[in-house]
């Protein structure tokens, strides 16, 4: 892409804005924008002076040269001299002032540094100066704290407006050395790119002083004070697992939403504290939180010293009031109709409504759940709303926490570039949204389900009894898929115990569950007379009973969560027909298909389907191959085990080289949100061509 080969500004730019991008404090995720002006040679052989601005969508933290748009800053200088321009107009401006033809969308807020003199410049959103963009005397205090050095800007939503006023108050101001932007953010600069990251830090630093000092002064605890205590945090874990599908099932009722639990300190003070009630009702802290926060968060209205039957009941009440709230605040924007440029006929239009339920949801004395379409974005709110609430702290010390009004909110909620950029996202994938469990995930068809549903989108409980297994999986999945895709449980399906700890551990990880792949399996081979009690017991403990335990655990959460979902055994050929010397295992494999369609018939009621594979002889990637019954079969072939791959092999024309891969497709067909949707209390042979009826 870069066939200019642009001077080493850019290099140094990207190396600024991650060292920025590193403090969270300084840089919440996916806001703030830095950028720097070169000289550079442009297409035609002359020296261009350019604009290099981070790119619309990108984080600092992680931001790379591609993530930066080059543009030539004599296109850009003459739109000081208008007055008014739309975001379309100006986004249509802007597509024609590339330097590089194939760069990300420039920033929202490119005009801002195009306008300003200065050759380096970085906007953030750090904590410490937006203490003062959200206090009450917000202006007052920071005029304190920087003196002449500072420019206030009242708040105004980001675009060419604000753009224009900032540059023409610099312009008024040059011996200024920062500006404020009320709630929303901070904007410095230098000379030299070192000189610009200085000045930020410094900036930020001093803010953070001040405001120190305001809080030892105040003589007041944070917050208010506890209103209620903190639990201990085995019982918060506790009662978070328990109603995790609860509030799973009410916040899904659009879409499907990924939860994350936490309970870290500063979310216990904030939620647990006599103030939070005030607080939570007031807003977002800066615009950039709002589309991941949504303004307010759900403070649920529970004591810890009533019971977790009590918090079912405050959830329910709790998200339903959130939910009338959110849809009389579009209600009455849309009427009000005040911002012309966020005025929303997408909205009016259309299903760009955004999902009406909370994206933050804090329980006093027990922490906070975030909710998301993956793992990935409940983690960004719950980043987001820590910044929320030392934000919070801050403005509260220095006089009082404000923020946006509910039409400022609604402008930047709806403003029609944030929902292009919805609409630019790509089409969800089949599983995405979900979480599938899936037992004995180390073996070869357990993992290649794995990563079959991972590959389309799905959230992974690794589960097996061998955990370093089921780790190296989950390891490889979040690689592949990115953080916090997958998480491996040990869980032994023969323990009661095992099998309630591991989904208790799995609800706390996502929330809940959508699909169970009852997979875990062993392999025996012996004549009836050489079956030991010991045997014949495992193959039932394992196979039938095993399966009955998670299944039912499963049903517990999947009914609890009031979604529907989805059960998927894995059983064997033997399940139907007679396995020559494998009693013990195929009476074992009947009862669990016998299971299945049990389960089907007492599903349907609450839209859970449940349904059967049966693969026969899967001959590669399996660890069932490997062990001592290839040997066992092999003896009641009367062949040497290597030659037992031949007899399978010539049973069909077809080939009997069943892969895991293939029985996964099987499990992802029946599991799907969609293609099976009507399907339940089904067997499907995955046998190779091999009829059910072959004698074995
Ligand atoms: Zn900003």
């Amino acid at each position: 892409m870069a066939s200019l080969s642009p001077s080493s500004t850019l290099a140094q730019l990207v190396a600024r804005s991650r060292k920025l991008g590193a403090d969270r404090s300084v840089c919440n995720w996916g806001g703030g924008n830095t950028s720097a002006k070169s000289d550079e040679i442009d297409f035609r052989g002359r020296t261009a002076r350019i604009l290099w601005v981070k790119g619309s969508g990108s984080d600092l933290a992680t931001c790379t040269e591609a993530s930066f748009t080059g543009l030539f800053l004599d296109d850009l200088l003459p739109l000081l001299e208008r007055e008014h321009m739309s975001d379309s107009e100006m986004v249509d401006y802007l597509a024609h002032c590339f330097y590089e033809p194939g760069r990300p969308r420039p920033s929202i807020e490119t005009l801002l540094h195009g306008f300003l003199p200065f050759a380096f410049i970085d906007h953030t959103h750090a904590d410490a100066t937006n203490f003062f963009a959200c206090a009450t005397d917000g202006e007052k205090l920071a005029r304190a704290c920087f003196g002449d050095e500072l420019i206030w800007i009242p708040y105004r939503r980001p675009g060419f407006g604000l753009a224009r006023e900032v540059a023409l108050a610099v312009r008024a101001r040059p011996d200024a050395k920062l500006v404020i932007l009320a709630k929303h953010g901070l904007i410095t600069w230098g000379e030299t790119d070192e000189s610009c990251y200085a000045s930020t830090l410094a900036t930020v630093t001093r803010a953070q002083k001040f405001v120190e000092e305001c809080i030892a002064q105040a003589d007041k605890t944070i917050f208010g004070g506890p209103r209620v205590p903190t639990l201990p945090a085995e019982e918060r874990a506790n009662l978070a697992a328990q109603v995790a599908p609860v509030l799973r099932g009410l916040v899904s009722a659009e879409k499907r939403q990924i939860l994350r639990f936490e309970q870290s300190e500063d979310v216990l003070t904030f939620a647990s504290s006599r103030d939070a009630s005030r607080l939570t009702q007031i807003g977002a802290a800066c615009p950039d939180h709002l589309v991941h926060t949504k303004p307010w968060p759900l403070l649920v209205d529970w004591t810890p010293d009533q019971n977790s039957e009590a918090l079912t009941t405050a959830l329910r009440t709790g998200i339903a009031t959130y939910v009338e709230k959110y849809h009389r605040y579009l209600e009455e924007q849309v009427q009000q109709n005040l911002d012309p440029d966020a005025a929303s006929p997408i909205y009016r239009a259309s299903d760009a409504q955004s999902d009406p339920h909370p994206r933050v949801i804090l329980i006093p004395g027990v922490g906070m759940f975030t909710t998301g379409k993956d793992a990935t974005m409940a983690d960004v709110s719950a980043q987001l709303y820590h910044r929320a609430i030392a934000v919070m702290g801050g403005a509260e010390a220095c006089g009082g926490f404000i923020s946006l009004s509910d039409a400022e909110s609604y402008a930047v909620e709806y403003w029609p570039l944030e929902q292009y950029k919805l609409k630019l996202a790509p089409p969800e994938r089949e599983f995405a949204r979900h979480v599938v469990l899936v037992t004995g995930a180390a073996g070869g068809i357990g993992s290649a389900t794995c990563r079959r549903v991972a590959q389309d989108g799905a959230h992974i409980v690794a589960t097996d009894i061998d955990l370093a297994g089921a780790e190296q999986l989950a390891a490889h999945l979040n690689t592949q898929f990115g953080a916090g895709r997958a998480i491996a449980i040990k869980m032994d399906v023969t323990s009661e115990q095992s099998v309630q700890a591991a989904f208790q551990q799995a609800t706390l990880a996502f929330g809940g569950i959508d699909v169970i792949v009852n997979n875990a399996g062993l392999a025996s081979s012996a004549s009836i007379t050489e079956t030991s009690l010991a045997e014949w017991n495992k193959n039932w403990n394992v196979l039938a009973t095993g399966y009955f335990l998670v299944a039912r655990e499963g049903f517990r959460v999947l009914t609890t969560q009031g979604r529907g979902g989805n059960l998927v055994f894995i059983a064997s050929k033997n399940a139907l027909v007679a396995g020559k010397n494998a009693a013990a295992y195929s009476t074992a494999k009947a009862a669990e298909a016998h299971l299945a369609r049990c389960l089907a018939e007492e599903g349907g009621q609450f839209g859970i389907r449940v349904n059967t594979v049966n693969p026969d002889a899967v001959l590669t990637g399996s660890r069932i191959w490997d062990s001592s019954w290839r040997t066992a079969r092999a003896a009641t072939y009367g062949v040497a085990p290597d030659e037992l791959e031949a007899v399978y092999r010539k049973r069909t024309t077809l080939g009997v080289n069943i892969l895991p891969d293939d029985i996964a497709e099987a499990v992802a067909f029946f599991a799907s949100p969609t293609r099976a949707l009507k399907s339940t209390g089904n067997i499907l042979n995955v046998d190779g061509g091999v009829a059910a009826a072959y004698p074995r």
